[in-house]
């Protein structure tokens, strides 16, 4: 592979960086003081930095590069697309031949009657898709009254102003006056923290059994659709109890209101089947899609809709307003459909499912015997572990939420490997083609890890537990 590596010296990007590039999700003053880790290139499970550091990319980018980094395929096909055809719009009767394989593809692959795909330029942007679309699908069946969306509080269904106003991240919302008005959150189904004294399954019941309740509160006229990540992601994997997304389903099969699945991170073979809807026996009626559709290769993303509601609203809806100049971006959807062909031609999926998911779950939970780790949890290739002061008592931290995961998070890019922190959780999700050499190596360095802040916490006091009071 050719590599850029005319860079200018580190320190030289870092002011220019500072200077003049505002990054998503970050506090600029203190970037600027740090200084930001420049990536220069990548190669399967590995990032390369701008001093030439070699790091064992725990994340796979953002959830995103499942089939690892560096497959010249989906350059050439890229490239290909380019000199043939490097944009077209599909909005005025016009469409190309990557839109309508993709679409078709996708069609193919999904579960169920999920047979229409309206494509966007990004998982955010789906989700504002499938904002407007039921609530003009309802409005097109003669019901304007149900515009009201129930999500869960600590769901993430991306950043613009409906995807974040869907999600239910609290800080986000206390910025700018969110969320927008008929969004209902209920709580998520996060045990670990929240089960108290009830037996997982029981509090799985009862966590879905909220949805049941806020329609019958809200009212069943008011009300469009629920929304839910299979597995909560950006939450900090939650991953919740067996009981859960049965009742849900049961829930939404007697209501007359649609069922989201946010698949933007456990689509594409992340939780070992193609779709979390297919793991966790969802049915949904649209599935919000991105990351690894492309693998990160090409910004893309759809929202996949069943084939009975698609029909009743092209049969009603007249002209929907609504689309991005890049819905069905040839490049992206060459570039997806390329990425589709190596996950199914080089069995990938299957490959995670009965051989490296299963290996990486018995290593990662050998971290739950940690003194710092008071659960560890994993579920394909997308895990957590629980960072806590007393094992037995499932407290956080007397120090503040996400002090702990911060100083963790330090010592695993130190050591050479990204694991994020999400409060005092350490997440994984490495490229679905880590193989078991690799893992073995992502689970000792999270061991060094371990120890490391577990050292750093007694040294400094900070091994203690929060009050229960508080
Ligand atoms: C990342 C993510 C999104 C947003 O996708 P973007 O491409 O960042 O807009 C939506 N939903 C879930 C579950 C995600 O993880």
């Amino acid at each position: 592979m050719n590599r850029i590596d005319n860079h200018l010296p580190t320190a030289q990007l870092q002011a220019i960086d500072a200077a003049h590039h505002l990054h998503p999700f970050t506090d600029a003053a203190e970037l600027n003081r740090l200084g930001t880790r420049v990536i220069t290139s990548a190669d399967g499970v590995y990032l390369t930095d701008s001093d030439g550091v070699r790091i064992l990319d725990g994340m796979a980018g953002l959830w995103c590069v499942n089939i690892g980094y560096g497959r010249a395929e989906l350059a050439e096909a890229a490239r290909r697309q380019m000199a043939q055809l490097p944009y077209y719009n599909t909005f005025f009767q016009t469409a190309h031949p990557p839109a309508i394989e993709l679409a078709a593809r996708l069609a193919q692959l999904t579960p169920g009657d999920l047979n229409r795909v309206f494509f966007a330029g990004s998982g955010s942007e789906a989700n504002d898709t499938n904002l407007r679309f039921v609530r003009h699908y309802w409005a097109s069946q003669g019901k304007p009254d149900k515009t009201i969306v129930i999500s869960r509080r600590n769901a993430y269904h991306g950043s613009t102003l409906a995807a974040v106003s869907l999600g239910g991240m609290a800080a986000m919302h206390g910025q700018g006056g969110l969320p927008i008005p008929d969004i209902e959150h209920i709580n998520q189904p996060y045990w670990y923290r929240e089960g108290g004294e009830m037996d997982p399954a029981e509090f799985g019941l009862a966590r879905a059994r909220e949805l049941e309740e806020a329609i019958d509160r809200l009212g069943e006229d008011k009300v469009a659709a629920f929304i839910g990540e299979p597995i909560q992601g950006a939450g900090g994997v939650i991953i919740p109890p067996e009981t859960y997304w049965p009742e849900i389903q049961r829930i939404c099969d007697e209501r007359e209101i649609l069922l989201i699945a946010d698949e933007v991170i456990c689509g594409f073979g992340r939780t070992g089947a193609w779709f979390g809807s297919e793991t966790f026996a969802i049915r949904p009626d649209i599935m919000t899609i991105a990351k690894g559709l492309s693998s990160g290769y090409m910004p893309i993303g759809a929202s996949v809709i069943s084939e009975k509601i698609a029909t009743q609203f092209e049969a009603d809806a007249g002209e929907f307003f609504h689309g991005y100049t890049y819905s069905g971006h040839p490049v992206a959807c060459a570039v997806a459909l390329e990425n589709l062909r190596i996950l199914e031609e080089e069995a990938i999926v299957d490959t995670v499912a009965e051989r490296t998911a299963p290996y990486l779950k018995r290593r990662w939970l050998e971290l739950g015997d940690h003194p710092l780790v008071g659960e560890a949890r994993i579920a394909g290739m997308v895990g957590a572990v629980e960072l806590v002061a007393e094992k037995a008592c499932r407290r956080p931290f007397a120090a503040d939420e996400g002090a702990v995961g911060l100083i963790c998070r330090n010592y695993s890019f130190a050591n050479g490997l990204v694991m994020r922190h999400v409060g005092d959780k350490m997440i994984i999700c490495p490229p679905l083609v880590i193989s078991q050499a690799e893992i073995d190596e992502l689970v000792a360095l999270a061991l060094k890890t371990l120890d490391q802040t577990h050292a750093h916490l007694r040294a400094e006091g900070m091994m203690v537990a929060r009050q229960a009071a508080e």
